[in-house]
């Protein structure tokens, strides 16, 4: 495994090569994909549940050639040898055992992150970068609500995984169907983990709806945290009501579109 150092901005970015130890199926539909070699251990100073960039190698390239920064821009290596970028999640790191674990939702070929999750083999490589500093992923609540699609299981599994035991709230999670539930493994039993089902991801999401069922308690008697990752439309929806109907503010809200139906990550314009 080669590696082509890092690159150093502010906050410092770790960027490094690392090579696929082993790939499992955590369900049919989300491959979780476990990194290692010594270089995990330059990740020591990340957030666990941040979101990384990833840097997909051409099928058969030995090195990662990344993008330099020159001049105050970023340039890129020319055609060929161009790495595929897109966003993922940081699941879990384990430094004693030198592991970096990705989850990749399978979503068929047309996607060059899932089509290499499907295919990756022990040894295949991947870049990684993240940025080296330590934060809180969320807020100190007494109240929560989780929302997302299959592509925040991965953020939301970390969030539940770290809530103390008498966190209160809700988590709704948009999965393909019934085989795409998995076991969460967390102390908070107050919280209230609810499965919606949507074969066809990107279209007829019932998340919006469901996330309008949810009686958030008083704001002015509770410190509330709503975290909502999941195709754009539904986050676009789930933001206006949250914000425009329930006048929920800022600081206690993080929506993302973690993806765009029918536009690859390269070409979208996600908020
Ligand atoms: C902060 C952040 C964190 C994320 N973390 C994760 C994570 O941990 N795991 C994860 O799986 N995803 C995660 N995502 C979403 C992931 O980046 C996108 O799904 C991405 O588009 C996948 O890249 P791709 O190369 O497979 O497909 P693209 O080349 O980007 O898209 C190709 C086609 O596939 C469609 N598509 C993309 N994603 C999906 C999907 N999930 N289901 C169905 N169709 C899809 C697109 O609409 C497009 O038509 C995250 C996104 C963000 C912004």
């Amino acid at each position: 495994m080669e590696t082509t150092g890092q690159i150093k901005t502010k906050p410092a970015i770790i960027c490094e090569t690392l090579a696929v130890l082993r790939k499992y199926h955590i369900t049919p539909g989300l491959i979780r994909v476990v990194l290692g070699g010594d270089d995990v251990l330059k990740f020591s100073d990340v957030t666990t549940g941040v979101n990384n960039k990833i840097y997909i190698p051409p099928a058969g390239a030995t090195t990662i050639q990344y993008p330099v920064f020159d001049n105050g821009k970023w340039i890129s290596p020319p055609g060929a040898e161009k790495p595929v970028v897109r966003t993922y999640t940081l699941r879990a790191l384990d430094l004693e055992k030198k592991e970096m674990h990705l989850e990749f939702v399978v979503h068929g070929d047309t996607g060059p992150a899932s089509a290499w999750a499907m295919r990756a083999e022990p040894g295949d490589i991947l870049g990684v970068a993240m940025k080296a500093r330590k934060e809180a992923l969320f807020p100190d609540a007494d109240w929560y609500l989780l929302a997302g699609d299959q592509t925040a299981l991965p953020v939301i599994s970390v969030i539940l995984e770290s809530l103390p035991a008498n966190a209160k709230g809700v988590a709704l999670i948009e999965v393909p169907g019934p085989a795409e539930e998995q076991q969460i493994n967390t102390r908070a039993h107050n919280m209230i983990i609810s499965w919606l089902y949507n074969p066809h991801p990107g279209t007829g999401t019932l998340l919006q709806d469901m996330v309008r069922n949810v009686s958030l308690p008083d704001k002015e008697t509770h410190r509330r945290f709503i975290y909502a990752a999941a195709e754009a439309t539904a986050i676009r929806e789930i933001r206006h009501y949250l914000r425009k109907e329930l006048q929920v503010d800022n600081t206690e809200l993080d929506a993302y579109a973690y993806w765009k139906y029918g536009a690859s990550e390269d070409a979208s314009s996600i908020e």
